[in-house]
């Protein structure tokens, strides 16, 4: 038997969409990728600007080598609600002093959900649906056996995603918080912010967005919307480097009546007045506990200056011609392999990562891996092909794609 054709057909080239792509430029504000010829994981870690080895020199010479301490009151103290500010303002529609940068999602998660308990304290339950990341859960899992609440699951098919309508379902006068992931890690499937939100708020409830996967690539208005918390990771489309710290937003006139549960010097009203007890700060700063991750923060000031320059509406747009150019790879190429699609189609639907499901994933992954062509794996069978709208290029797509056509041939 001769072996399949490996090599790509012809059809739906890269190179038009390339040329007309009014992002192409921003490409190459981003550093070589050594041995990587398709990088399809910018959803899990983004790559780091040209200027961030520059930065980071500056940083320990300048700022903390010769400045030293001083810096914390010229320029760090400030620093977590002016980056907050920022991403404010670039992201998430949100006016400032209502967003901070500080501790990891999953810290942030536990501090917003401790507190908005707290705000409903004649109510015990909190939503979530089972689709969710599992920190997210977790978390929620980890409050309700300390605080004696209870969890109310949502199920949700995990090629789709949570619904208004399914959250109609469980919603009620009991619940005191719907926690929901704007878009699910699994199968991007974009949720309805502002209709979950007035789903929460008709029932007296309160909502908490986890943005990790929409953060930086999906337009959102938090304050016209009335959100009323949301955190977010900075490392994915944010570019903020691994481990980089999370941000948390809360609406402000409901900011004075969330008492998070970690109280730190760093918070408090008064930083230096080392006072007998504790009193919150008035604005967000009431949610840093401890000192700032202040190193963490550098990379992630830069995106947000590429990302203002782009336009997140500009981000948006390639977002979506790049996951409609991998749709269109995906049925044309691996469809015909018995590969399935698990990602919502319509754009209102879906954030920008694609996945596709076969039962060989596992196995083909590792060898992609080692050809420089990166997507990743996510249990059972999923394949998920993230594309970061600012450092992917439509040639990339094609590569990847082609490649993983290939390792599927290969594997029978
Ligand atoms: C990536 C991600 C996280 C990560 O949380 P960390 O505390 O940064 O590890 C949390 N939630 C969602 C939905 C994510 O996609």
């Amino acid at each position: 038997m001769t072996p399949p054709p490996s090599e790509p057909p012809a059809e739906l080239p890269s190179e038009p969409l390339d040329a007309a792509d009014p992002l192409a430029s921003f490409v190459d504000r981003f550093m070589p990728a050594g041995d990587v010829v398709s990088y399809l994981d910018g959803n899990s870690l983004g790559r780091p600007l040209r200027v961030t080895p520059e930065r980071l020199t500056a940083f320990v010479t300048h700022d903390w080598g010769s400045r030293l301490i001083r810096s914390w009151d010229e320029q760090w103290m400030d620093r977590p609600v002016a980056l907050g500010d920022r991403i404010g303002a670039a992201a998430l529609g949100a006016a400032a002093g209502q967003t901070v940068v500080g501790d990891s999602t999953t810290v942030l998660l536990y501090k917003a959900i401790r507190a908005l308990l707290a705000a409903r304290p004649d109510r015990h339950e909190i939503v979530i649906d089972d689709d969710q990341f599992p920190t997210d859960r977790f978390v929620v899992e980890g409050i309700a056996r300390e605080r004696g609440a209870t969890v109310r699951w949502v199920h949700v098919d995990p090629a789709l995603g949570v619904t208004v309508d399914l959250l109609a379902d469980v919603v009620g006068p009991d619940t005191a918080v719907v926690l929901v992931n704007h878009v699910s890690y699994r199968s991007g499937h974009l949720a309805d912010m502002p209709a979950i939100t007035r789903l929460v708020h008709d029932a007296g409830a309160l909502v908490l967005f986890d943005l990790c996967h929409s953060v930086g690539v999906v337009p959102m208005r938090l304050d016209e919307w009335g959100v009323d918390v949301a955190v977010g990771c900075t490392y994915k489309y944010l570019n903020g480097g691994p481990g980089a710290p999370a941000f948390v937003y809360a609406r402000r006139d409901l900011l004075p009546s969330l008492d998070q549960p970690i109280q730190g010097w760093m918070g408090a009203a008064d930083v230096f007045a080392m006072a007998d007890g504790y009193t919150p700060a008035d604005g967000i700063r009431r949610f840093i506990s401890g000192t700032p991750p202040i190193v963490g923060m550098l990379p992630l000031g830069d995106m947000l200056d590429v990302v203002d320059e782009a336009g997140i509406d500009a981000i948006r747009a390639k977002s979506l011609a790049l996951t409609d150019y991998a749709f269109a790879l995906v049925d044309a190429w691996l469809v015909p392999l018995g590969i399935e699609v698990a990602t919502p189609r319509e754009p209102a639907a879906r954030g920008s990562h694609v996945t596709v499901r076969h039962p060989a994933f596992e196995q083909v992954v590792a060898a992609l891996w080692e050809e420089g062509v990166v997507p990743d794996f996510r249990n059972p069978d999923g394949l998920r092909i993230g594309l970061s709208p600012l450092s992917t290029t439509f040639a990339e797509v094609r590569v990847g794609i082609a490649a993983i056509r290939a390792a599927l041939l290969a594997v029978g």
